[in-house]
């Protein structure tokens, strides 16, 4: 059940972002429910990191938004010239 956390130590922090991202598969996710469940130290940097990602959240307003939407659509349109 927990072999595949065992690839980056005992632990599963190195899953964690992943989980919260919701990048995992059904399995690794699963594993690292499990995990959380009975590691407090795993527990402890998983609360840290949704204290985390809740403060960025934070920072950014609607306006970042619209900024972000208009970068994107510059990207598209900026071909560097070749040389
Ligand atoms: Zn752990």
């Amino acid at each position: 059940m927990t072999a595949e956390l065992n690839g980056g130590g005992p632990h599963a922090v190195h899953l964690v972002g992943a989980y919260y991202l919701d990048a995992l598969d059904d399995r690794e996710a699963e594993a690292v429910r499990n995990h959380l469940d009975h590691c407090a130290p795993c527990r402890t940097v998983a609360d840290e990191m949704v204290e985390t990602i809740a403060a960025m959240a934070v920072l950014f307003e609607p306006d970042d938004i619209a900024r972000a939407g208009e970068a994107d659509a510059d990207e598209d349109q900026e071909d560097p010239p070749p040389d």
